[in-house]
């Protein structure tokens, strides 16, 4: 479990350092704003298909480390999936945020993204983290050009 903790520790700061694929797009098909009252996260996900096929994914704004590091790592983990997939990802993400901090987690279903069960010792965070994620899943599944997604 050190382990995890560790990559858990690096991940995050790594990703908040550095987060992969921010800043605006041009001419998406999906904006979803994002709002987390709790913490103060707010964050646009820019979301552009190809057929059933997440072409881009990009975000932007500003939040604690654990909302950004979160938005990051779901950018790199959902872009070219296909929407089932990318829904199946979020489904199984937030079933582990959701679940006990003693719970196994699912790592063939959840690779890289595994490393936030950390979060789960860390209730009021586990929005934070969970927060891009349903951005995504509204973009996913709503038709709207722009939308509003809150955590409460
Ligand atoms: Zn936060």
């Amino acid at each position: 479990m050190s382990d995890v903790r560790a990559m858990y520790e690096q991940v995050i700061l790594d990703h908040n350092k550095n987060p992969r694929n921010y800043g605006r797009m041009e001419a998406p098909d999906r904006i979803v704003d994002g709002f987390n009252p709790l913490c103060g996260d707010t964050l646009k996900v820019y979301l552009k298909f190809d057929g059933d096929t997440v072409a881009d994914v990009k975000f932007e704004g500003h939040g604690c480390a654990i909302s950004k590091s979160s938005a990051s790592l779901m950018t790199t983990s959902v872009k070219g999936k296909t929407r089932a997939e990318a829904q199946a990802l979020f489904e199984a993400f937030h079933a582990m945020l959701k679940s006990d901090h003693t719970a196994p987690v699912d790592e063939a279903a959840l690779g890289k993204l595994r490393v936030f069960a950390g979060v789960r010792e860390f209730p009021v965070r586990v929005k934070c983290a969970t927060l891009p994620w349903h951005a995504l899943a509204s973009g996913l599944i709503h038709d709207l050009p722009e939308e509003t997604v809150t955590t409460e």
